[in-house]
């Protein structure tokens, strides 16, 4: 049993507030996993100006420099990994790989932001005006509001952070309530790092506490936002009301088109890896599966078999490979969708509407009801539908029908089909004979319909252009 964490905001340069919240190790109800402050306007309020004070000077720091400091909080980030990552386990419920992982992902990013320092900021044109030199450069907006989600509590917050701070922006970010802990670590690394103080501030809190007056401040130039489709949209009206620009990534309903032609192990591999790491509770997860007949039987049996290797538990817990759910919530979501599926139809091949405390076992139904909230709502947990189709392109017909659209994949043999699937997806990402989560940190990243803004791309080296604008100069 270890100590519990302490999370505080980070506000000036300084950790502050007391340690009012518990939150508790969802796989392990008796822990206490960390301690954080409740922020309210004051937090909020002191945050911004700190951010507001800090951020001329930190544009005028030359961007070597800037990404200088973003590659030495890599360096501190990277030599405390695995206590960052037993906390992100302790405080969220994933395993210690993926935690691991996520802690890799993180120092990453802030990598290749802080190598961006020494790229090129613009272009130069030739001028119609004799002895005119006219060139562009990209400049920030000022001070950032970020706002994430428990689901990947320091690779999100980084991949905000980094392409923001690296373009000379302050940052204000509030992390999700549930997960105060691993953000908090972000922070010490970039502080121990050399980041100037006010040019990172984290405030803990609720959404409607702190989250929604981020997003109202006008000394807030754009917020970048992860989270639930409802909450994002909320954002976004409230963003373009005050001409402000929004980034929104948002939910998923992703699904594996699984063919005839393909091999039934792989695509069970792929359909479980999608469906079933980090519990499911991925944006990108797989949580649809549509098959064709003559793949059917021997896709389910490997399915099935893979999911009965699947040990829930405590990711701490060496023998675990599937963490907890994170929240009761979220547990009642799964277990009320799994239900309705059931009264409409669908059978169980493998899992239960049941669990062990947050401890749930991986969930296949099958002959699901097109209709059932199952086959269309964001479930976020361990659970996949699989649907019977006739062919392969009532499978596109039926993969496109939803209103999200952030990763479709497809499991075949046949080039041809998977150059269709491609090029009809509609999706942000497409994976053919890959999982549908599980994606490179220096690749553009980002959904259309209901699963993002559709605007700005995170991720790559594109990911600066949210956080900034193009000035245009003509020097004679
Ligand atoms: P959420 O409930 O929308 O919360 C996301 C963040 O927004 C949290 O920090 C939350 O604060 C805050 N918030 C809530 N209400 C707000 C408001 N009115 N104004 C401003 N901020 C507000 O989502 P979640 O349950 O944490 O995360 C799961 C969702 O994230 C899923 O839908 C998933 O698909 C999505 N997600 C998408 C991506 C992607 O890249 N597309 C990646 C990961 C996750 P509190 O929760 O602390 O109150």
């Amino acid at each position: 049993m270890s100590a519990s964490a302490t999370a505080q905001h980070f506000i000036g340069g300084e950790f502050v507030g007391d340690a009012e919240r518990e939150r508790r190790n969802p796989a392990q109800p008796t822990q206490i996993a960390v301690r954080s402050p409740i922020g309210d306007a004051a937090d909020l309020d002191a945050a911004v100006t700190a951010a507001q004070a800090a951020q001329p000077a930190w544009r005028r720091t030359a961007a070597p420099q800037r990404g200088a400091i973003l590659l030495r909080a890599a360096e501190v980030l990277r030599s405390r990994a695995e206590t960052v990552a037993e906390d992100l386990v302790r405080e969220e419920g994933k395993t210690r790989a993926e935690a691991t992982g996520e802690v890799a992902r993180a120092v990453g990013v802030l990598q290749f932001a802080g190598s961006l320092g020494w790229a090129s900021n613009g272009s130069t044109y030739p001028s119609s005006l004799p002895g005119t030199t006219v060139t562009t450069r990209r400049e920030p907006l000022g001070v950032v509001g970020l706002i994430t989600p428990w689901n990947f509590p320091i690779a999100i917050p980084a991949w905000k952070s980094a392409p923001a701070l690296i373009s000379g922006n302050a940052v204000v970010l509030k992390p999700a309530e549930l997960t105060p802990m691993s953000a908090t670590h972000l922070a010490a690394a970039l502080h121990e790092a050399g980041l100037p103080a006010g040019v990172f501030n984290i405030v803990h809190g609720t959404g409607a506490e702190v989250g929604e007056p981020l997003t109202r401040d006008p000394r807030i130039a754009a917020v970048s936002f992860t989270g639930s489709t409802a909450v994002g949209r909320r954002i976004e009206r409230t963003l373009r009301e005050r001409g402000a620009r929004s980034q929104l990534e948002m939910g998923g309903k992703n699904a594996v088109l699984v063919v005839d032609d393909a091999d039934p192990r792989l695509a069970a591999q792929v359909v479980a890896a999608g469906g079933f790491s980090l519990t499911g509770q991925a944006c990108t997860a797989t949580s649809r599966v549509y098959v064709t007949p003559g793949i059917r039987e021997s896709f389910l049996a490997e399915l099935s078999a893979i999911a009965s290797q699947v040990v829930p538990g405590d990711g701490l817990d060496a023998a675990t490979t599937m963490g907890a759910v994170v929240s009761d919530e979220q547990l009642a979501k799964n277990l009320a969708a799994v239900d309705a599926a059931l009264s409409d139809g669908a059978r169980l091949i493998h899992g239960s509407a049941e669990a062990d405390g947050l401890r749930f076992s991986p969930v296949v139904a099958v002959d699901v009801d097109p209709g059932s909230p199952l086959a269309t709502d964001e479930i976020f947990g361990p659970v996949i539908a699989v649907m019977d189709v006739p062919d392969y392109a009532s499978g596109l017909r039926a993969v496109n029908d939803s209103p999200y659209g952030l990763t479709a994949g497809i499991c075949t043999t046949s080039l041809a089909l998977a150059t269709d699937f491609a090029d009809q997806a509609a999706a942000g990402i497409v994976k053919v004979n890959r999982p549908t989560s599980g994606l490179d940190l220096h690749v553009p990243f980002g959904g259309i319909k209901d699963s993002s803004s559709n605007t700005f791309r995170e991720q790559g080296h594109t990911a600066t252009q949210f956080y900034t604008w193009e000035k245009t100069t003509y020097i004679g």
